[in-house]
């Protein structure tokens, strides 16, 4: 008879991954299994992120990035390099590196902290049981007084393009191009289009993105993202609003789509096409309804405000829940998950998760956007600064975009900030420290910012939403 564990957890992409070394560091006997294989064909733990998401894209981005600055951006600096180009496989092979280094690297965690881990999949057979079948296809039964689901998600694949690992890719496929195509379609201008469509158009690519919807980043504050899509336009990133692609034909390495918008049906030919339409829950196989766990009608398992699913003993984390489909959501509930087993107190501040779009410049915000505010008829103050103002940015000449606070207005208590510029994924979590401790406008506006940062323009814009900022442009 196999051991029984006080915790098992199925999938170790960030949350479960997380949930599982913070279970083994409150003393639960835990176990971790993992069905996920690498391109080599071996076991590689981490998840979509490490995989095939927030790291290798961010890896690529940063490649890119250095690239368009060596092309256009050194000029201005008065540095020459004479002519630049990029080795794609290089550039790909440095990727694999450090994604072979980070997924080791919770292997080696792992073993640290004591945690089993299992490389094949999972089944829940019971409500504390798991049948664990291994790359061999050799078969055991797992008992758990508890388990944890972090099965994550995957890419959504539309009819109209059937993703072929050719001409037609998600993601994963976007990470790994051996050269610049020449001209890249990609559907979806949601946060993983435009991190992918960045990564090709700075390599030299023609990018064109087709998005459904006539409005531009809905979920993010409008002022922010009408100044996004007038930096975008300048970048020369082509995305056409309204325009939802309805079938596609492959013809030897091309791909024409075709797509309907305002003016009627069009027709476009790609090199490769990226569809990036969003991604669903991932529990295929994973248990039988007659189990009463239970998922929504997009297939959301459904669980509390602390996890747990209808199954006493069963929770339920990250992708594979409702809720923000990103890594440091799903981290977050996996401690407190472990921790809730291990009969400690433990919550998430579902209000304050901070998101990122790592373009360039980055867009980044964390609570409420102004037309939420105006929805729930909260009345506020608005603060802005644009970095073209901040010294730190005229230097580094990377000047577009603004922060924006928005605070409430009897009691000046910050409700939101929006941020595009350079690091605004991290000139953001400034804001998001704020708010955990309930600050004010005031508050951060009294606070000392450091001389010449781009976290100057947090200062203003915090200073602004009383009408006190200094460095005030156009007045
Ligand atoms: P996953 O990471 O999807 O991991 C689930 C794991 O469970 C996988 O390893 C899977 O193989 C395994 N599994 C599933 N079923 C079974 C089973 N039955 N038995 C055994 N194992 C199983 N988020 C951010 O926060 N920041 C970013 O910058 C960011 N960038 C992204 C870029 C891209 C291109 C993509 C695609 C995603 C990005 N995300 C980002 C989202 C982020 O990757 C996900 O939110 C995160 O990976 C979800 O974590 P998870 O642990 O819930 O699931
Ligand atoms: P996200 O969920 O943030 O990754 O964004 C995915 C985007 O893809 C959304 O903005 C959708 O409107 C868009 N989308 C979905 N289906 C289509 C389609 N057939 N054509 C164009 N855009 C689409």
């Amino acid at each position: 008879m196999a051991q029984n564990y006080d915790v098992l957890v199925i999938g170790a992409g960030p949350a479960g991954y997380v949930a599982a070394i913070k279970a083994a560091q409150l003393g639960l006997s835990t176990a971790c299994i993992d069905k996920w294989i690498d391109a080599t064909g071996k076991p590689s733990l981490g998840g979509t992120c490490l995989n095939v998401g927030c790291i290798p894209s961010k890896a690529l981005l940063d490649s890119s990035h250095k690239y368009a600055e060596a092309q256009k951006g050194f000029k201005a600096h008065g540095i020459s390099t004479g002519e630049i180009s990029i080795d794609v496989t290089a550039m790909i092979k440095r990727k694999e590196l450090i994604i072979k280094k980070l997924t080791t690297g919770i292997k080696g965690l792992f073993k640290a902290n004591g945690v089993t881990s299992l490389a094949g999949s999972g089944r829940i057979v019971a409500a504390n049981q798991v049948e664990f079948v291994d790359h061999e296809g050799a078969t055991e039964v797992i008992t758990a007084d508890n388990i944890i689901i972090a099965t994550g998600s995957v890419p959504i694949d539309i009819p109209p393009t059937p993703v072929n690992g050719e001409t037609i890719v998600d993601n994963e496929g976007a990470l790994a191009f051996q050269s610049v195509p020449g001209k890249v379609g990609v559907i979806g201008a949601g946060v993983i289009g435009l991190e992918l469509g960045s990564v090709w158009s700075r390599l030299g690519s023609e990018v064109v993105i087709l998005e459904a919807l006539d409005s531009f980043l809905p979920m993010v504050d409008q002022q922010i993202a009408k100044d996004v899509q007038k930096n975008f336009k300048k970048q020369k990133l082509d995305i056409r609003l309204g325009a939802r692609v309805t079938g596609s034909e492959v013809k030897g390495d091309q791909v024409t789509v075709q797509y309907a918008d305002a003016e009627g049906d069009q027709e476009m030919t790609f090199d490769k096409l990226i569809v990036a339409v969003g991604r669903k829950p991932y529990t295929d196989n994973l248990f039988d309804d007659s189990l009463g766990i239970k998922r929504d009608e997009r297939g959301f398992i459904q669980v509390n405000g602390q996890c747990r699913t209808d199954v006493p003993g069963i929770f339920a984390i990250g992708d594979v829940v409702r809720g923000p489909m990103l890594a440091h959501k799903g981290s977050e509930e996996g401690v407190m998950v472990a921790e809730l087993i291990a009969d400690k107190i433990a919550q998430v501040n579902y209000d304050l998760i901070p998101s990122v779009i790592y373009t360039h410049p980055e867009i980044a915000w964390v609570g409420k956007t102004e037309e939420q505010l105006k929805a729930e008829s909260v009345e506020y103050n608005v603060g802005t600064f644009p970095f073209a103002a901040i010294g730190r940015a005229q230097a580094a000449n990377d000047t577009a975009g603004m922060v924006k606070i928005l605070a409430d207005k009897e009691t000046d208590r910050v409700l939101g900030i929006h941020i595009f510029g350079p690091s605004a994924g991290d000139l953001t979590q400034q804001g998001v420290i704020a708010m955990e401790f309930g600050a004010s406008a005031e508050d951060l506006a009294m606070t000392v910012f450091a001389h010449p940062t781009l976290s100057e323009a947090v200062h203003e814009a915090a200073l602004a939403v009383n009408g006190h900022a200094i460095h005030i442009p156009n007045k």
